[in-house]
């Protein structure tokens, strides 16, 4: 992807996420919040956001998710037939075809950083810091320097927005009008509901991938991290997706066999390894890097902890964020 359009094709995504959530506040009977954006060139996270007691400002970072583009420029090449075969659920591999796969892969790993940051915004979270904080200039709450929450607040805030993400996205990604006009554009793109719900597991993976689930990290006591590590953040994001899958699409009920999160954590190791071979391909990969690496962050003793958050979530931090949202935040 050129700069350039690169640029654009990014805020015109971000201008629709904004305008989905402002169309469901107006439907609901609520006045529209105006959140300004921009891009920014970093690329060790996928996005910030901040609020400086007037304004919110989101910033989607282009070097993640060029990269992301990158992978799946690779990944959809035809020499790779088992990552279509994969994707596409067809044996054959089709040109045409792949690039509409690859669009579709890059719009909703953009999506998942847009939501995530937009769930700061819109679920209170940046107003509670605010109110919260004594320095208060443009807070942000992946800047561990001024964020002066409870570490276990600050990664129940991190969890909500990533299922604020994930409901968001499997909700666009299922909703039965827009499989339609996906497929109008590219016959048989999305062949039913798991298969979206499949493009955003696939989707997720390899961004937490590029996030650096292999890279080797030195483990820090549960309590006094700010962020779930990345592994079980990614577990508990698969968690809430596949349940906000079966809430938005009860009817999808049989789809249990295999979207049900054990089978899930089996398999995200597979995407994992379609980084990794990609990583290779390219060369001058991180010679530490491994799937096998951080693998305690999927362990009982982190489940645990991620069970306590949710916990910890609706008795604890719920509650005081709710005078600074108009959305309904979930229990
Ligand atoms: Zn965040």
């Amino acid at each position: 992807m050129e700069i350039e359009k690169g640029i654009k094709y990014f805020e015109e995504a971000i201008a629709a996420c904004i305008e989905y959530c402002n169309s469901n506040l107006t439907e609901a009977g609520h006045s529209t919040i105006d959140i300004a954006y921009d891009i920014a060139s970093d690329s060790s996270v996928g996005g910030t956001s901040s609020y400086n007691g007037e304004k919110y400002l989101i910033e989607i970072n282009y070097g993640v998710l060029k990269k992301i583009n990158d992978i799946y420029a690779i990944l959809l090449h035809k020499n790779n037939e088992s990552f279509y075969q994969k994707i596409s659920l067809e044996q054959t591999f089709d040109d045409y075809k792949a690039d509409f796969y690859l669009s579709l892969l890059v719009e909703e790993s953009l999506k998942i950083v847009i939501f995530h940051e937009l769930a700061h915004v819109l679920n209170g979270h940046l107003k509670y810091l605010y109110q919260n904080s004594s320095e208060k200039v443009n807070l942000n709450l992946i800047n561990e320097d001024n964020n002066e929450l409870e570490p276990l607040f600050s990664q129940a805030l991190e969890m909500n927005a990533d299922a604020f993400a994930a409901t968001h996205c499997i909700s666009m990604l299922t909703f039965p009008k827009s499989i339609y006009m996906r497929n109008e554009q590219c016959q048989g793109l999305i062949k039913n509901k798991s298969h979206a719900y499949l493009i955003f597991y696939i989707a997720s993976g390899i961004l937490f991938s590029e996030l650096g689930m292999s890279n080797p990290r030195e483990s820090k006591p549960l309590n006094e991290l700010y962020y779930l590590p990345l592994r079980t953040r990614y577990d508990t994001m698969i968690r809430c997706s596949t349940n906000a899958y079966f809430k938005l699409n009860p009817e999808q009920s049989s789809d249990s066999e295999f979207l049900n999160h054990e089978f899930l954590r089996e398999m995200s190791s597979n995407t994992e390894l379609y980084h990794s071979m990609l990583r290779v391909k390219q060369g001058g990969s991180n010679l530490n890097f491994d799937i096998k690496n951080n693998i305690e962050e999927i362990s009982e003793e982190y489940i645990n902890h991620a069970d306590e958050i949710f916990r910890y979530w609706s008795n604890t931090v719920r509650e005081p964020l709710l005078k600074h949202t108009i959305f309904d935040l979930p229990k």
